[in-house]
């Protein structure tokens, strides 16, 4: 298409086809994309690299993609940097010849990895020009990195580590170094990674289509494919190159598939509060109610050469966790033999099989985490399956839920406290409904899940929180409909008995369009002596903060300043009376009528730590906005 010719106006960095694509034009993008905030700027940008790089050396894309989303590989696949904050210092140190005392000081006038690391090398004469680098060699050496293992591995990646950094011009390092501490930081989710892939591989119009309007169509139909694509197999070494041989999203969800093996992102569901929510969704369809199961999340593979797998809601591999899981799979199936691939989605509850009751969440996350040997497990689990996506070699994803259930009950035996299905309930009014809400919480359950079983909204959707799927938890029927994930980002000293202790902490949600955590509340209640002690130690070992990150949303009221800054590493699930508008607070600050307010949580309360969701993932600014609003049209 004619728009394909289109050159970068970011840098004057070309490259010919038989050579690598130079990391500089990378770096060059980085910063412009850093220095900016507008949402089509960046796609624009990013845009003009991808394009750029498939019209020069197409093979540079997949890492160039990895590195943009500061990734290593797929989430499954659990390669992570593994270096610290030490190990950038000792190879700035080694690198540059500065001694990591007087580096630490810069760091914390400088405050951020990247300026230290490009500062240093401006200084830095070398006696020859070392190699110049490329995407592809800065990739593969952040994965030989990350793969090693054993106990000198740690001074192996400084090594490496400070291999790249001689060769780094002063913005390359910048970036190198924070792409190894995870701290990119571009402005860059995955949905516009999506986009732009999009607006390269977008099909060209038809002559008679070629209108803005026509071109617009194009556009969307295409990201929305490469984003049904992506949801349903994450994984950019499996699609990047048919989009290459392709040069269209045309044919992609041929051959990018679900596939046993690789976890498809999970199905989440909405709020409701009553009733008339779920009635007026449902009108036209019967809807089944199950128990909400107060566990963690299983999707569950059965690969054709017999292995199980097992992932958590993040995509992380947790078989090494759960071999009773593995082992009771196999006698679930052991009636079936006509079984050779599958996927299910469960909920993994902690199990009394004396008393044949549910235990709580805590006891099952006091489960031990790695290479767990069947007969060393205390605490037994029960999977309780409530959905399946995939069997003998078929996506189930776009038949009804009422047809995936027959599947799955017709599939699997259940086994007593091992393997079994979720309570559950088909209806057609509310008639009932309440009564199965009580039995739930009696159970021991968080309350009840809603979904369709025929019609448009009973598809299994990937990734998407959709109102296909509704949670209502019963002590919350009456306030703001569901608890919120939020992170820590400060804290200030606690006073009389919880001095020594920090007593409060500042919470904030997660901006995905500016990338910013934004102040939600302080919170002080809910916590016991013990978990105040023992976060303020977490907190105290290598989590604190000299400033404030840029990317932290905090207005100047001088009442919400804490005492101390926080790296944002945790999230926690926070629940409160309902919400209101703050000029103190910035969450979802100019997404509603009072443009100059935020929104705030009144009468906060702590639940727990939620250990499987990684900080992006958060409470959104957008959903604090919806909650916000379904809360004020209740009123
Ligand atoms: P969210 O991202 O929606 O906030 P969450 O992890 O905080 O997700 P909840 O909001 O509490 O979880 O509700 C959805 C979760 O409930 C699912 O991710 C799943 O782990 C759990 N769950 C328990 N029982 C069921 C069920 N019957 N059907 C679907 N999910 C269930």
């Amino acid at each position: 298409c004619e728009e394909k010719l289109v050159e970068c106006t970011f840098t004057n960095v070309t490259w010919q086809g038989n050579s690598r694509a130079p990391f500089r034009f990378l770096a060059d993008a980085f910063e412009t994309m850093e220095a900016t905030t507008s949402r089509l700027a960046l796609i624009k940008i990013l845009t003009q690299v991808f394009r750029k790089i498939v019209n020069t050396t197409p093979d540079d894309l997949l890492p160039c993609v990895y590195l943009c989303t500061n990734t290593l590989g797929p989430a499954h696949e659990g390669l992570e940097f593994k270096a610290g904050e030490a190990t950038v210092l000792n190879a700035l140190s080694s690198a540059t010849g500065n001694s990591v005392k007087v580096l630490k000081e810069r760091l914390t006038k400088l405050g951020d990895i990247g300026d230290l690391a490009a500062e240093c090398r401006t200084t830095q004469q070398t006696m020859f020009k070392p190699p110049s680098l490329t995407i592809h060699g800065v990739y593969q050496e952040f994965r030989t990195m990350a793969n090693l293992a054993g106990k000198l591995s740690t001074k192996e990646r400084e090594k490496h580590l400070q291999k790249l950094l001689v060769s780094a011009s002063s913005k390359e390092a910048k970036y190198i170094a924070r792409i190894v501490l995870g701290k990119l930081r571009i402005h860059i989710a995955y949905k516009t990674v999506i986009v732009a892939l999009a607006t390269v591989f977008a099909p060209c119009p038809k002559s008679d289509a070629k209108t803005t309007d026509g071109m617009d169509v194009i556009l969307k139909e295409a990201a929305a494919t490469l984003n049904a694509v992506y949801s349903q197999l994450p994984v950019w070494d499996r699609i990047i190159p048919v989009l290459i041989q392709n040069k269209s999203t045309e044919g992609l969800e041929e051959q990018c598939r679900l596939t046993p093996g690789v976890p498809v992102g999970p199905m989440l569901a909405k709020p409701v509060k009553e009733a008339s929510d779920v009635l007026e969704r449902f009108q036209e369809c019967s809807f089944v109610c199950e128990y909400k199961y107060d566990g963690m999340r299983a999707q569950i593979h059965y690969l054709t050469d017999g292995n199980v797998k097992i992932f958590s809601r993040n995509a992380e591999d947790d078989t090494p966790k759960y071999p009773d899981i593995v082992e009771s799979i196999k006698f679930a199936l052991s009636k079936n033999n006509t079984v050779t691939s599958f996927i299910i989605d469960s909920e993994v509850v902690a199990y009394d099989p004396e008393t044949n009751a549910m235990k709580s969440f805590q006891e099952l996350q006091g489960r031990a985490r790695k290479e767990v040997k069947i007969e060393d497990i205390k605490v037994p689990v029960c999977i309780f399956a409530f959905d399946i996506l995939f069997l003998n070699g078929e996506s189930l994803l776009k038949w009804s839920l009422k047809d995936r259930r027959e599947k799955l009950f017709d599939t699997f035996s259940t086994i007593q406290g091992k393997f079994q299905f979720t309570t559950s309930k088909v209806f057609t009014d509310w008639e009932g409904v309440d009564e199965m809400m009580d039995e739930a919480i009696k159970a021991g359950c968080e309350g009840l899940m809603i979904k369709a079983l025929t019609g448009e909204y009973s598809s299994y959707e990937p990734c998407n929180r959709s109102q296909n799927w509704l949670k209502m938890k019963k002590d919350y029927m009456n306030s703001i409909g569901d608890s919120l994930d939020l992170v820590p980002i400060g804290a200030y000293y606690g006073r009389g008995k919880r001095s020594g202790v920090f007593g409060a902490f500042l919470l904030a949600c997660y901006n995905s369009e500016t990338e910013e955590f934004q102040t939600v509340c302080k919170l002080g209640t809910g916590f016991s002596d013990e978990f105040l002690s023992s976060i303020t130690k977490f907190y105290k070992d290598g989590h604190i903060l000299a400033e404030p990150k840029p990317y932290y949303g905090v207005s100047d009221t001088p009442a919400i300043r804490p005492d101390v800054w926080f790296e944002p590493c945790q999230v926690w699930e926070t629940r409160c009376a309902d919400l209101t508008m703050s000029p103190s607070h910035t969450a979802a600050k100019g997404m509603l009528s009072e443009e100059d307010k935020g929104v705030a949580l009144r009468f906060p309360r702590f639940i727990r730590i939620r250990e499987d969701k990684p900080v992006d993932d958060a409470t959104t600014a957008d959903q604090i906005v919806e909650l916000y609003c379904n809360q004020k049209s209740k009123m």
